[in-house]
């Protein structure tokens, strides 16, 4: 099931399930995750993140959870709204690679149904069209662009049906 944005409400107040060790030890499983218990919470991730101001949770308390073992943080919009602008893991003084985590917890959260409808609609339309985005006529009339031919979608097709993508796609 897909969910929208609205999902990702606030986690003030919120009373977390009991901590689950294997969720963390899942989570060190991933690209990055090996050095997760490393974190001391200093926030310097934080601090030079550029969407911290627009997420519920600042990225220093998702690696808090992960520790915890807290699996509300695939909830959280930290892990869609990023931008993998890789600032958070060059400044972390324990050389955690916190953006690599990140890539896996989309994909676990994605495998479990939580994802933001604008991404997998554009999953969608990647694969019933070949494109994440097709220009309106009047925007490429307005640069003097001529029409987009249409694409032959077979082979793209035969790609995405060799990923996992497909199958998270179906079972969504
Ligand atoms: S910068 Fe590194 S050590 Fe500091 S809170 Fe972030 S992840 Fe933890
Ligand atoms: S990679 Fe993501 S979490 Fe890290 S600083 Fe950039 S936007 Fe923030």
């Amino acid at each position: 099931m897909t969910e929208s944005w609205g999902q990702f409400k606030s986690f003030e107040g919120k009373k977390f399930k009991a901590l689950d060790p294997e969720f963390t030890a899942e989570v060190s499983k991933l690209i990055g995750g090996q050095d997760l218990t490393t974190c001391f919470q200093c926030a310097k991730c934080s601090a030079g993140c550029p969407v911290s101001d627009k997420v519920n949770i600042q990225i220093h308390e998702v690696m808090r959870m992960l520790v915890f073992g807290l699996t509300e943080v695939l909830q959280t919009d930290m892990i869609w709204l990023c931008t993998t602008c890789y600032t958070c893991q060059e400044r972390c003084p324990q050389g955690i690679d916190i953006t690599d985590i990140l890539f896996g917890l989309k994909n676990m959260a994605y495998r479990k149904g939580i994802a933001p409808l604008g991404y997998v609609t554009s999953a969608k339309a990647l694969y019933d069209t070949g494109k994440l985005y097709s220009p309106t006529e009047w925007e490429r009339e307005d640069l003097g662009l001529d029409d987009v031919p249409e694409l032959d979608v077979a082979e793209t097709k035969k790609m995405l049906d060799k990923t996992k993508l497909r199958k998270l796609q179906e079972d969504m």
